[in-house]
């Protein structure tokens, strides 16, 4: 990058100006990782001080039956496959009952489309659910399930939603958002809910009260530009609702072959490496350069290791999530070797380690409980990381 437009931008960071579109593409074009490392890090001490925020939660899948085949996706199945599956609502409360003793404090809910569950399922699922863990918050539904209920009810998202918040909803999930340029959008997504419909369903979300999420996939066939345009989007709906509490981007992962039926269902992976380590903490550094208006940045550590998510909290990330347990019930590992379940020390440890302090949230991000300050990172220098990834 030509080193005086360098000096523009971090005298536009320091000031605290608001960047460009422009300007995120230039962010996007250098190479020095440091750079957009110390400007990042300048942000998010700014707006998060040396917090890191989590929350102790699981996620449950009701169904993996979807009529939608989303070419980046490998949870869905059609109906009648071998390992498709859909819970009865008791088979969903006893599911989340045995997660009890973990001492969660949120449900993570998203499914597939499923072609002919009844609409009415939803809400009492969850009504269930709140009866059975009432101390338990409910993030549920994308909004592209939240469109797929207004097709199979015939009811406007409004009534969906104030019937959901009814049944016990706390938040919508930030999923389905992928990149809304539709240039990208038409070869990975499936469904028919893009900009316009996600839009519309969390601007309701937030006029009815709710703090939700967006995500953002990226690392597959998208460019730079398509990064920003999406960040510039939510930027602006954010401006209007002020509602989104967090932007969580999401590193696109290959499908491997599914030891259950031989098959790979992914199908962009022909066209596409997964993004690099340096790519998702520039993918960091640069979203949260971008969002002056968005509190908090996540990193869903389950689709980045470790070690991503740990170096991720010194280039703008204030916030760790993927399941927390209090007791280490599993600890499966993908083909990363990234663990899909975290016991509560160990998450502490990688915060401490990282020289933040731990912060435990609820849904809605008030503070549940602060930990100890970390020990500075020159102190620790001489001790070993307790948490290896
Ligand atoms: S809507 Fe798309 S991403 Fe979601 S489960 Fe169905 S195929 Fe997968």
């Amino acid at each position: 990058m030509d080193a005086g437009l360098k000096r523009d931008l971090e005298a536009k960071v320091y000031a605290g100006e608001r960047l460009s579109r422009e300007d995120g593409i230039a962010l996007y074009e250098s190479d020095d990782l440091t750079w957009l490392g110390r400007l990042a890090h300048h942000k998010r001490t700014e707006m998060n001080g040396d917090r890191v925020m989590f929350n102790v939660n699981r996620h449950l899948n009701l169904t993996n039956v979807c009529s939608a085949s989303c070419a980046y996706c490998s949870f869905q199945r059609k109906p009648g496959e071998k390992d498709a599956y859909t819970m009865r609502i008791d088979e969903a409360v006893a599911k989340a009952k045995e997660m009890e003793d973990e001492q969660l404090t949120e449900l993570h809910i998203v499914n597939g489309l499923h072609p002919s569950l009844p609409w009415r399922y939803y809400p009492k699922v969850l009504r269930e659910l709140k009866a059975a863990l009432p101390n338990v918050k409910l993030k549920c539904f994308t909004a592209t399930e939240v469109q797929w209920f207004e097709k199979i009810s015939g009811l406007p998202a409004s009534e969906i939603l104030d019937e959901l918040m009814d049944a016990g909803l706390e938040s919508l999930t930030g999923g389905g958002a992928e990149i809304f340029d539709w240039e990208v959008r038409q070869h990975i997504v499936d469904h028919n809910c893009h900009w316009e419909d996600w839009s519309r369903i969390h601007r309701l979300a937030h006029e009815k009260g709710m703090k939700t999420p967006a995500t953002m996939l990226y690392g597959h066939i998208e460019e730079p530009r398509h990064r920003v345009d999406h960040v510039m989007r939510l930027r602006e709906l954010q401006d209007e609702t002020g509602g989104f509490a967090v932007f969580i981007p999401l590193r696109y992962q290959h499908d491997f072959v599914d030891s259950q039926d031989g098959k790979v269902r992914n199908r962009i992976q022909e066209r596409t490496t997964m993004a690099a380590p340096a790519e998702s903490l520039k993918t960091f550094a640069v979203s949260r350069l971008m969002f002056d208006n968005v509190p908090h940045l996540k990193n869903f550590w389950v689709m980045h290791g470790l070690s991503v998510a740990q170096l991720s909290l010194n280039f703008g990330a204030d916030d760790l999530d993927g399941s927390v347990v209090e007791y280490k019930i599993t600890h499966d590992a993908d083909s990363y070797g990234t663990p899909s379940t975290m016991h509560r020390d160990d998450l502490l440890n990688l915060i401490w380690d990282a020289g933040f302090q731990p912060v435990e949230r609820n849904t809605r991000y008030e503070v549940v409980r602060e930990y100890e300050k970390p020990i500075s990172l020159a102190e620790r220098r001489s001790e070993p990381q307790k948490v290896w990834a």
